[in-house]
């Protein structure tokens, strides 16, 4: 349906080049009460005080395609300082962009001034440091990126304005640059990487002019802030499409500065049966509304570094728990650095790896007490994907696939029969040694039942 009225848009005259557009509800099929009261509550409140307000940007786009917004910012002729004052609850905030913060609860609205084409502040190579002259609505779309995101909705009026041709390309399902790409790509690099990252979310094609740039402008992500591409690389990673965005992005030659081990994991078929497994599997969690463990996901993402760098380590003579703590050290140090991962993320992912070893243990209390972990169950996900990339055996997931669903006189006997019933373990054969055998006839191991 939503369809029929765009392609009706298709056929206004004034497109592309800048010139303002009114399309009204019956073109564009969005009513007010699509959006949720706390954006409403934004735009109103504004225009009750006499300021221009819309909502713009993602939402509007995401709303024409048929999707839910996954937040709602807000574009307004009222200065940060203007803002503030009509919304008690609300913080200025920002510096290279300055804008506001409005408070409902646990929503949070951006409220943000239409920004003024006005010389902006820009560091030796264009790139654009600071932003805060003001300007009008028309001056606010063409300093957006693609046509799509530069859509202005009036909620009391139920009207889209486009100067950019945006409906048109959300219809043809086209992602374009405003402006001269390469220019725009000068002045911030990670529009590249959102012009990957949104089409591959949204099922867009870029537009080849929009591409072009792309190879030759690539280098250009080294001078990116790393805070800046980690948030981006955490937009694309929990898109619920992040393994077609790495796809993308290294056929476009984009992923050097931003994921520079995505060569070396594709360097081989288990590397990337690694790899993707464990972004389908977030990416369908993703998708279910399920929750995913960051953790989980940069664990996968440097894995097979930790097990180059632990398989080095053993075959110098390194005792094995040692070497891989290690490696671990090793590891993070250097990604601490390049990818600059947040403390929080990487304390689960280091839990993670160093639960592995202890799935190779299944004899005495030691199971039990990896059951009781507060980071099994990741630990135990971990454990499925290295199973399924031929890491390591199946068998040992399945054991403890059977092992935590079973009550605890199955736990027991699995423990007891694990080694006899299930022929030669050339890992397990150590860890189930006279221990093992001692609970074989008591029928009871180490108490933690
Ligand atoms: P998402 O669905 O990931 O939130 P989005 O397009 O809404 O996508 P935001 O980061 O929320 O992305 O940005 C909101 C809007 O701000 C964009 O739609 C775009 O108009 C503008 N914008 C964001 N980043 C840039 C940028 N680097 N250059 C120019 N405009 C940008
Ligand atoms: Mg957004």
């Amino acid at each position: 349906m939503i369809h029929k009225f765009i392609g009706r848009v298709l056929g206004l005259k004034k497109r592309h080049g800048g010139g303002r557009v009114v399309i009204p509800l019956k073109r564009h099929g969005i009513r007010r009460n699509r959006l949720p009261s706390f954006a409403l509550k934004t735009t109103d409140k504004l225009q009750e005080a006499g300021f221009e307000a819309y909502i713009v940007g993602g939402a509007v786009r995401d709303l024409l395609l048929g999707r839910e917004p996954k937040d709602f910012d807000v574009a307004t002729s009222a200065t940060p300082e203007e803002v503030h004052k009509v919304f008690r609850r609300s913080r200025i905030i920002g510096r290279r962009f300055r804008l506001v913060h409005v408070l409902y609860g646990e929503e949070v609205v951006e409220v943000s001034t239409f920004r003024g084409s006005g010389e902006a502040v820009t560091d030796d190579a264009g790139r654009i440091i600071r932003d805060n002259t003001w300007g009008s609505q028309e001056d606010d779309a063409r300093r957006r990126d693609f046509t799509v995101n530069a859509l202005f909705y009036d909620p009391s009026r139920e009207e889209i304005i486009d100067y950019h041709g945006g409906v048109a390309d959300v219809e043809k399902k086209r992602m374009a640059m405003i402006g001269v790409p390469s220019v725009r790509y000068r002045e911030d690099p990670v529009r590249m990487l959102r012009a990957v990252r949104l089409a591959a979310k949204l099922g867009l094609t870029i537009d080849p002019h929009t591409r072009k740039p792309f190879h030759e402008l690539a280098p250009l992500l080294q001078n990116v802030p790393s805070s800046r591409l980690f948030d981006e690389m955490l937009k694309l990673l929990f898109s619920g499409h992040s393994w077609a965005c790495l796809m993308q992005l290294r056929d476009e030659g984009l992923h050097h500065g931003f994921f520079p081990l995505l060569d070396k994991m594709m360097s081989t078929p288990r590397g990337e049966l690694f790899l993707r497994t464990a972004l389908e599997n977030t990416d369908r969690r993703i998708r279910e509304d399920k929750p995913v463990s960051a953790g989980y996901v940069f664990a996968s993402l440097l894995w097979l570094e930790v097990l180059d760098n632990w398989d080095k380590r053993k075959a110098a003579g390194e005792k094995p728990m040692p070497a891989l703590f290690a490696a671990i050290d090793e590891v993070e140090a250097v990604q601490e650095q390049k990818l600059a991962i947040p403390r929080r993320y990487g304390t689960a992912m280091k839990e993670i790896w160093m639960l592995q070893p202890r799935f190779e243990q299944r004899a005495g209390a030691r199971p039990f007490r990896l059951l009781e972990s507060p980071r099994f169950r990741a630990g135990y996900d971990f454990l499925c994907l290295r199973a399924i990339s031929g890491e390591i055996d199946q068998e040992l997931a399945d054991w403890w696939t059977r092992f935590q669903h079973a009550d605890n006189a199955e736990r027991e006997a699995m423990l007891v029969r694990a080694p006899a019933a299930e022929g030669p373990k050339k890992r397990r054969r150590r860890s189930s040694g006279s221990s093992r055998r001692d609970g074989a006839d008591g029928g009871s191991t180490g108490g933690t039942a």
